[in-house]
């Protein structure tokens, strides 16, 4: 089969790989009905975090189900699922706490950027949709399995409830994806800091009610003027830059909440700062799993249209263009096509 593999910066290429097989008897064999360029994908790609070998890519995932290992009892062939980027049991007691990407037993799902994928831990990992999905629906799901997952664990992990102040920093499709989350928790205000008129343009369709242009102690100044003076009661930090994370503790009101989801790079905090910004802090990898439920039902019942974050798809043969396109700026979320 036909699989993405990075082999250092700027360099990605499709190869032919071999087809994934049962490797233990809790793992299952999707074939993939889509998948995609995470934002995440970026920071190898552009050589700000190491790869030493070449490495099969991609982690968000969503197809049938065409074979499964002896001991899975809950997914069957012919299903269709979707699954996060961390495999979990599901039965351990962080997962039964809700935090499915520090299972005991997790394991990385990668190489998703392919025709076919191995998932191990089937049956705590995937969940199934009602049926066959409607192929307009595709894109929404995928975005479930991690972008969507992640940009609502960013809402919620801020503590976004009915009629709050919020502000998202991060126009990216995680960013995007907690405006739209926010909104759904039932949000007040929905203050998207953007600079790119097409995101600002989703931002809004999303659900966002002001755009703050603005970065740094400008764009602080301007959140504050926006909220009285006081800052936002919940803040989603989705880029994972010492500028983002500064901007998003700066913009939260004492008492507030900030969560933080884009992996961060060379991010380091102030103790006195974060002391006096009287804040909670709460992120890490978003545990999808724990939404895909609720994602997938919204999804099927069309009250949500999270795929409107592809805004480029491309057979997954070009998969290069579709880094280029998302490094560039040119596209926010590049869908793959087996
Ligand atoms: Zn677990």
């Amino acid at each position: 089969m036909q699989g993405a593999v990075l082999y250092g910066p700027r360099d990605v290429r499709i190869e032919q790989r071999n087809e994934p097989t049962i490797v233990k008897p809790t793992d299952a064999i999707i074939r993939m009905a889509a998948t995609c360029i995470c934002g995440s994908d970026l920071w190898p790609y552009r050589g700000i975090a190491r790869v030493d070998q070449p490495t099969p890519f991609g982690h968000e995932y969503c197809g049938v189900v065409e074979e499964i290992g002896s001991a899975v009892a809950k997914v069957k062939p012919g299903q269709f699922v979707v699954g996060s980027f961390f495999a979990s049991d599901n039965t351990c007691p962080i997962c039964k706490a809700g935090y499915q990407t520090s299972c005991v037993h997790r394991e990385l799902v990668g190489g998703a950027q392919a025709g076919r994928l191995r998932v191990p831990l089937a049956d705590g990992t995937l969940v199934a949709t009602p049926g066959m999905p409607p192929d307009d629906l595709v894109p929404s799901l995928l975005a479930a399995s991690d972008v969507l997952g992640t940009g609502w664990f960013a809402a919620d992990a801020a503590n976004v409830k009915h009629g709050k102040t919020v502000v998202v920093v991060g126009d990216g499709a995680v960013g995007l994806l907690g405006v739209l989350s926010a909104k759904q928790m039932g949000a007040g205000r929905i203050i998207a800091m953007s600079r790119h008129e097409a995101r600002q343009k989703l931002a809004r369709e999303f659900g966002a009610t002001d755009i703050v242009t603005e970065r740094g102690d400008e764009g602080v100044a301007r959140v504050k003027e926006l909220t009285e003076g006081l800052g936002a009661e919940s803040v989603l930090e989705c880029v994972g830059t010492q500028e983002s994370m500064s901007q998003a503790i700066r913009s939260a009101r004492p008492g507030g909440y900030v969560s933080y989801v884009g992996v961060p790079h060379g991010v380091q905090l102030d103790g006195t700062g974060l002391f006096f910004s009287h804040v909670h802090l709460h992120g890490g990898p978003a545990p999808v799993r724990r939404y895909l439920p609720q994602l997938i039902e919204l999804i099927w019942n069309r009250k949500i249209a999270p795929g409107k974050v592809f805004d480029l798809t491309l057979p997954l043969a070009q998969v290069a263009e579709g880094y280029r396109a998302m490094d560039e700026r040119r596209a926010i979320k590049t869908l793959l096509r087996p």
